[in-house]
């Protein structure tokens, strides 16, 4: 309603909150202006009372009270618009696994405001839905609201998960938060109550009016950013002008260790990028990092959109991981295949691109670490000598696609999908092919572009358009375009298909070789070496994939 202007009757939200409290007066007869101006008042009366949902806040509070019970206590409130009401919680979140959180929840109950007023029917219809039916009876002049409330239970430490005890909370809040299917988009905030004593809460969400709010414009954007609680070391760096926020929860000599990694990595990949893609330039992004034992922290990195959650056991471990969790601000959440859009929070998501969206990004953690100077050029060779090792030892690369593998990704809770005859990484064999793709788009160039140059070109088309690419088919396009060649082969060979891949051809375009040691012997089974005699051309292509440059 706000910013529409009619000649000579301009009418903002305020103006028509203070029409609201005055309608009765007498109104000038002769006044013609002043009668168009009272009917658009009127209308826009009308629209105020009828208050749609699409501008309504959906209000959650979590209550931290007696954090040794691991117990969150969860009020939602939500706007009445309908006679019966779905709410619902995720089936799974981030990770490509069904965990049906629902499984943790208890005792859910519904009212139209306090706990005093008369419970509406609860109706659970399925593992995860919830029907609120009577919600009639809350629509009185005061309440037009239907307020649910009920537990989740939750003690498991690390990144996918979340966890309340004496020490801290941490937050997957998708875990935790029902939704309302059909107004996924609407306006929401959170609240942390019960906070024990000397606690605070992290997050990258935007803080809102009252201690420990935040809200965000629609429950997507609110799930999508992990919150920490507990007795917090934060500090705050400037990265190529955009502010990075770490939270440490661990012991305060890691904090110039970590930095050690955070500065550089992110430099160079926000360089690297173009600058920052954040949704709020002055909030930039902010780092969640567990620091401990992996019985007590869990262990590896989970990306969220200005946001990520990194647990290790050492300072240099977390950066690491950090190296491919900041790259996922563009390749995944900004930089995303059409087949995880929108979110279906309810059932598996399908898309065959995981091998671009985590193993490339994998690829990136390590030019990162190594262009970088984090590793030297033989760790960087000994990496990825490592993940051709990994691969060639799964006799399931002979039928499973890289495409294939990234549809099976939900099986990856199984432990029988995990043997080496039933599947391969998407991650490990993305990270190869990303290697692959970066030699071949500089040999097809004569070293003027790189894969650098398709990551800059998708986050162009797809992310800074807020469009999406079309799976594999939009990563050889990207491909094409920048190296004005086709990838028709390529994929057919090693993304859909599953051919051997010539390492050495690839390798040879650089100057490398894939070497391997005899089979009973105790070095590692492959090595890269660079081959002394390369040409000039092998080795601009070689300084150039080493050092991110093209010339
Ligand atoms: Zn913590
Ligand atoms: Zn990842």
């Amino acid at each position: 309603m706000s910013g529409t202007a009619t000649p000579g009757c301009a009418l903002t939200t305020s103006q028509v909150t203070s029409i609201r409290a005055t309608v009765g007066r007498t109104v000038d007869p002769e006044g013609t202006t002043i009668r168009r101006c009272w009917a658009i008042a009127l209308f826009a009366l009308l629209l105020l009372l009828t208050s749609s949902p699409a501008h309504a806040t959906i209000r959650y509070a979590i209550s931290l009270d007696h954090p040794d019970q691991h117990l969150f206590h969860v009020t939602m409130t939500v706007p009445i618009d309908t006679k019966e009401h779905t709410t619902a919680l995720p089936a799974w979140n981030a990770l490509y696994q069904i965990r049906d959180f629902a499984e943790r929840v208890r005792d859910v109950t519904a009212n139209c405001g306090t706990e005093a007023d008369t419970p509406l029917e609860v109706q659970k219809i399925d593992k995860q839905d919830w029907k609120i039916s009577s919600a009639p009876k809350c629509d009185a002049p005061n309440s037009r609201n239907y307020v649910v409330r009920y537990s989740v239970l939750w003690d498991t430490p690390g990144p996918f998960d979340s966890q309340l005890n004496s020490h801290h909370a941490f937050l997957n809040l998708a875990e935790i938060l029902m939704y309302v299917p059909n107004r996924r988009g609407e306006d929401v905030s959170v609240q942390f109550t019960n906070l024990p004593e000397g606690w605070q809460t992290a997050t990258a969400l935007a803080p809102a009016n009252q201690l420990n709010e935040y809200s965000a414009s629609n429950y997507d954007s609110l799930v999508d950013a992990p919150v920490e609680a507990g007795v917090l070391d934060q500090f705050t760096f400037e990265s190529d002008g955009a502010p990075i926020h770490v939270v440490l929860d661990g012991k305060e000599s890691a904090k110039s260790r970590l930095q050690n990694y955070l500065l550089p990595i992110t430099r160079y990949e926000l360089n690297l990028m173009g600058g920052a893609p954040f949704d709020s330039p002055d909030h930039g992004y902010t780092f969640i990092f567990h620091i401990g034992p992996a019985g007590e922290v869990g262990g590896g990195g989970m990306e969220h959109r200005d946001s990520s959650a990194i647990a290790g056991g050492s300072p240099e471990d977390c950066g690491a991981i950090a190296a491919h969790e900041f790259f996922h601000a563009w390749n995944v959440k900004r930089i995303r295949p059409q087949s995880l859009v929108p979110v279906d929070y309810a059932k598996e998501q399908y898309t065959p691109a995981l091998w671009f969206a985590e193993g490339v990004t994998n690829t990136y953690e390590s030019f990162a670490l190594e262009r970088t100077g984090l590793w030297s050029k033989e760790q960087f060779y000994k990496d990825l000598a490592g993940q051709i090792d990994m691969l060639q030892s799964r006799p399931a690369r002979f039928w499973q696609s890289a495409e294939a593998s990234s549809l099976d990704a939900w099986f990856e809770g199984s432990t029988d999908y995990g043997d080496p005859s039933r599947s391969i990484s998407y991650y490990n064999k993305g990270d190869i092919l990303g290697i692959l793709l970066d030699l071949a788009i500089r040999d097809a160039t004569d070293n003027h572009k790189s894969l650098d140059d398709v990551m800059r070109l998708m986050n162009d088309e797809y992310a800074k358009r807020g469009k999406f690419y079309d799976d594999s088919d939009g990563i050889r396009r990207a491909l094409e375009e920048v190296s004005g060649k086709s990838f028709k082969d390529f994929f057919a060979r090693y993304i859909s298909g599953t051919q051997e891949i010539p390492y050495n051809d690839f390798l040879g375009l650089a100057g490398l070789g894939l070497q391997s040691a005899p089979h009973d012997s105790s070095v590692p089974r492959y090595s890269i070496v660079e081959l002394p005699q390369s040409t000039d051309r092998q080795r601009r292509i070689r300084d150039g994939f080493l050092h991110g440059t093209t010339n």
